[in-house]
């Protein structure tokens, strides 16, 4: 699959997102840009860099990135500069603090802070203006995740010929936890706004439109589709999953490098069988469940003490939260806990690696390894579930993968735990070490179909077909009026 390049190549997009699309890496005193780490950078990369595109981004103000030139670019970044103070409240506090958790369904780690909601509206506000500074009429603009939910009303109540899209990369949660924020018709408000507005599930779609239903009295629904009518405007809502580059990461793990590279690193894992988790260190990916769940493995079933080996690679993440600081003591005893309960004559149940792996690095590990521990709580998709499918050259790796991740809609021959209960997971791992190799080919191969079928050119092709069809029907009957 591939980009719609006929599409593209007529059209200008700008794409909006907190995180910068790059960032500054420090090698023997020179500074070199690289792209940042993370599934939304690499999936939307390949269309900014191959067209005429701008990307809006975030920068603390003291950051290095802030400090060096971005002209040399495969496409123009423009970066809105904000203190630390304004990062301190809009960024950590009310995006991570209100949003992220609540939307993951972490009522208990919210902190209500009306300060950090006035400070998010003033950066949503002058991102609208750096926006309409530097784009014209004729853009796409791409708006992406909860940093930015009133951005799309902010624009269109400046120039209501935008063409605005908005996703939302996190689950969108259903309507008893969804007003629980203070502030819940003016999100939905703010994101009725745009003209399309996507979600990863049909289940987030529907929620979605039960809030926007509930909340905004005035707004109307065609029957049977998933059309909102709302100040005169159609809102279409979607469901769009998104996916990673299925043919780049096969061909990369196929590579004498990475094939290498995976064979040096089994050998030094020394056990039968190699299980693996790969996540940002947060809340919502289960981890210290998971831990439990690999001891509680342990302790049922005996026989395979050094005999399998789990990996848990953790990506340090949004380390000035006091939640995330107070989850990494804890994961770091958990694991020393359970290493000094098993551990024998030089074996080991539990490695881990606290630390960001460049790609190739992390293709290495995912072809290793016999098994894949997906287990969050609750997340908006997942990626890595994916990767570790493209990945699987052999077709002799097994997926599990909890019932909360938005990924599940797609990838039915996974193995489907809960991972709140240690004991099903635990019971899904002995499966999976025992399965016979017909059914797990069978299993994979499947799963390697549908995310080739549905990759990352798909979903955006998707996007912006739908995007461009609700921007042509309200243009026709704005025009009428
Ligand atoms: N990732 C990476 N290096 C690492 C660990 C993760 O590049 O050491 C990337 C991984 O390839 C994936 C992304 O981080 O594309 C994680 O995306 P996912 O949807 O799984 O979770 P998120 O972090 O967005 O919640």
């Amino acid at each position: 699959m591939d980009i719609n390049k006929k599409f593209f190549a007529k059209h200008k997009i700008a794409i909006v997102t907190n995180r910068a699309p790059v960032s500054p890496i420090t090698r023997s005193n020179s500074t070199i840009i690289q792209r940042s780490i993370g599934g939304l950078v690499a999936a939307l990369e390949p269309l900014i860099g191959q067209f005429d595109g701008a990307w809006f981004c975030t920068v603390s103000k003291t950051s290095k990135l802030a400090k060096i030139s971005l002209d040399h670019l495969p496409y123009k970044v423009i970066p809105l500069e904000l203190t630390d103070v304004e990062l301190a409240k809009y960024y950590e506090g009310y995006s991570n603090k209100q949003l992220w958790p609540l939307f993951h369904y972490f009522q208990m780690h919210c902190i209500f802070d009306k300060d950090d909601w006035e400070m998010y509206k003033a950066v949503n506000e002058r991102m609208a203006d750096l926006i309409l500074r530097n784009v014209e009429e004729d853009h796409f603009i791409w708006i992406h995740d909860y940093h930015f939910m009133l951005l799309p009303k902010i624009l269109r109540k400046r120039n209501p010929k935008l063409k605005i899209g908005f996703f939302l990369h996190t689950p969108f949660p259903n309507q008893e936890i969804f007003r629980v924020l203070a502030n819940s018709a003016e999100l939905i408000q703010g994101l009725l706004g745009a003209d399309l507005i996507g979600f990863h599930t049909k289940q987030y779609v529907e929620h979605f439109i039960n809030c926007a239903k509930m909340l905004i009295p005035d707004m109307d629904k065609e029957l049977n589709q998933n059309i909102l009518i709302y100040n005169g405007r159609k809102i279409k809502v979607g469901n769009f999953p998104i996916s990673i580059d299925y043919e780049y990461i096969s061909k990369k793990a196929s590579s004498e490098k990475v094939v290498k590279k995976s064979g040096k690193l089994r050998a030094a894992y020394q056990s039968e069988f190699v299980g693996i988790s790969v996540d940002r260190l947060d809340y919502t990916k289960g981890i210290l469940e998971r831990l439990n769940a690999i001891e509680c493995f342990f302790e049922k079933y005996p026989q395979y003490l050094k005999k399998v080996t789990f990996l848990q690679i953790s990506v340090p993440s949004r380390t000035k939260v006091d939640t995330y600081q107070e989850l990494k003591r804890k994961v770091d005893e958990t694991i020393g806990r359970i290493n000094g309960k098993f551990s024998k004559n030089g074996w080991r149940p539990i490695f881990y690696i606290y630390s960001t792996l460049a790609f190739d690095e992390l293709l290495a590990h995912y072809l290793m390894s016999d098994l894949m521990l997906v287990v969050p709580l609750r997340d908006g998709m997942n990626l890595v579930a994916k990767e570790y499918i493209a990945s699987n050259l052999s077709s002799h790796g097994v997926l599990i993968l909890s019932e909360f991740a938005g990924a599940i809609e797609e990838l039915k021959d996974a193995l489907h735990v809960n991972p709140y209960h240690s004991e099903l997971v635990a019971d899904a791992i002995k499966q999976a070490i025992e399965m016979p190799v017909e059914e797990k080919t069978l299993r994979m191969h499947h799963l390697r179909e549908k995310v080739k079928a549905n990759d990352v050119y798909n979903w955006i092709n998707r996007y912006f077909t739908s995007f461009n069809e609700i921007v042509q029907e309200n243009k026709k009957s704005s025009k009428v009026c």
